[in-house]
């Protein structure tokens, strides 16, 4: 709760005030502010170098200038427990003697040579794109490597999150024509989790009769291959289009949404149940119980307080979901990946709650909300929390904190609204904080 003093929430007003009229004057002068220049995402290979470097027995070869190389090397150890990368060298004297194609032949060749290595995924970022790589002239297994080209220029894929989504569809269409087994009840999830959800879904589905769960991304290749035969989808965020519609078009019936706030999650209980045909009546009282017990949570954290979440992970609106719920004022949300079907009914129940929404954000746009709602948190990107914090506003990081804890079911809304209850109540120590530096 916050326990700002009138006389803090006074100079807090004038604060904002003060530095809004300054912004707004210097839109006047220079159109600086109106000018939305900096779109919130990282480079499309984090999301695509996350999915693919995990995978066991896979080496990447990746397509790029040198200058892209040597910051995504971090990447690969960062996400992928010390594996590196290879790729050609791809400067302009390559580029322009039209040698691209070749050098990456004779890479396969090298990193085939290590017998272990099952899959080579060539990622082809912006500069190799640009030049243009013909699938057709790459081979399709080189030793007992599989090649499965993977196209994630940044002119193209707006954002890392959207690279996922390809990563993931060049597997399936690669890998899933080939299942291993015959698989009857089972459910691929798509969507990156926390372990702890990864768990409950697979508990409160077998409750309901599901007999095999597949999760993607995975770092099991034969994952990808088994879900081909499974008899329905499950989306949990919202970008992942292309990888909806390779299950649409197989047959495959899709459920999208997830299990967060307490009709969301009914709802998604009783769609998979639909699904795949299970027992009606066992699967209404799973998704009466995990409904119960996730209004019992949010009714014993009701909070007030006004929060601003401005992702770029392009899962947001779930926390939104939950916070409105719980009584929170979420007046702005953001996030980097496009407006999208997967993402309607999120996006039609937030607006109707009176949550402005934005795609494809810029900072600048963030900035602005802030300005102009006055939050007690924003749970942002490093960018725009180092901004808010400068103006005495708590400020998170919306990767390290929020992705890196349960949000599903009553025990993620548990964990998630105890620790937005505590930011929240930092509010005046980020003010004092602010004023001690003044001087
Ligand atoms: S040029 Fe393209 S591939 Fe290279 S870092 Fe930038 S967005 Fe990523």
């Amino acid at each position: 709760m916050n326990t700002t003093s009138p006389t803090d929430a006074l100079n807090r007003e004038r604060d904002f005030s003060n530095l809004f009229n300054i912004l707004s004057e210097q839109s006047k002068d220079d159109k600086t502010e109106e000018v939305n220049l900096h779109p919130q995402t990282m480079c499309p290979a984090f999301g695509g170098l996350r999915v693919i470097t995990r995978i066991d027995g896979a080496q990447v070869c990746m397509a790029t200038d040198k200058g892209c190389m040597y910051g995504l090397t971090f990447v690969t150890h960062f996400y992928a427990a010390k594996k590196s990368i290879v790729s050609p060298e791809l400067m302009s004297q390559q580029l322009s003697s039209g040698t691209m194609i070749t050098d990456i032949r004779h890479t396969l060749e090298e990193i085939a040579k290590d017998k272990s290595i099952r899959l080579i995924p060539v990622v082809s970022l912006c500069v190799a794109e640009t030049a243009g790589i013909a699938e057709e002239l790459l081979p399709k297994k080189v030793g007992n490597a599989e090649v499965v080209l993977v196209r994630i220029p940044a002119y193209l894929i707006k954002s890392h999150p959207e690279a996922k989504d390809i990563a993931i569809e060049a597997l399936l269409k690669r890998f899933a024509q080939t299942p291993t087994s015959e698989r009857k009840k089972s459910v691929a999830i798509i969507g990156e989790i926390f372990p702890l959800d990864a768990m409950m879904i697979g508990q409160v589905l077998e409750r309901i009769g599901v007999e095999s769960v597949i999760t993607l991304p995975s770092q099991q290749l034969d994952d990808y291959k088994d879900a081909g035969s499974v008899e329905c989808a499950v989306v949990l965020h919202p970008f992942y289009e292309r990888v909806e519609e390779f299950f649409r078009a197989r047959g495959v019936k899709v459920v999208g949404s997830n299990p967060v706030g307490v009709n969301a999650t009914y709802k998604w209980i009783k769609d998979i149940g639909d699904a795949l045909g299970l027992d009606e009546t066992i699967t209404e009282q799973v998704a009466q119980e995990e409904k119960t017990k996730i209004k019992a949570v949010i009714d014993a954290k009701k909070m007030k307080g006004t929060v601003i979440v401005a992702g770029y992970e392009g899962n947001e609106f779930p926390l939104v979901r939950l916070l409105l719920e719980a009584g929170v004022n979420v007046p702005y949300a953001s996030t980097s990946i496009a407006h999208t079907e997967l993402g309607e009914g999120d996006h039609k129940l937030l607006t109707m709650l009176g949550t402005e929404l934005r795609y494809r954000k810029t900072l600048e746009e963030d900035r602005r909300a802030v300005l102009k709602y006055k939050p007690d948190l924003v749970v942002g990107t490093t960018s725009l929390d180092s901004y808010v914090k400068e103006l005495g506003i708590p400020a998170v990081y919306y990767t390290n904190i929020i992705s890196s804890r349960p949000i599903y079911f009553a025990q993620g809304a548990s964990v998630m609204l105890d620790l937005i209850q505590s930011l929240v109540q930092k509010r005046d120590a980020f003010e004092k904080m602010k004023r001690f530096f003044e001087g």
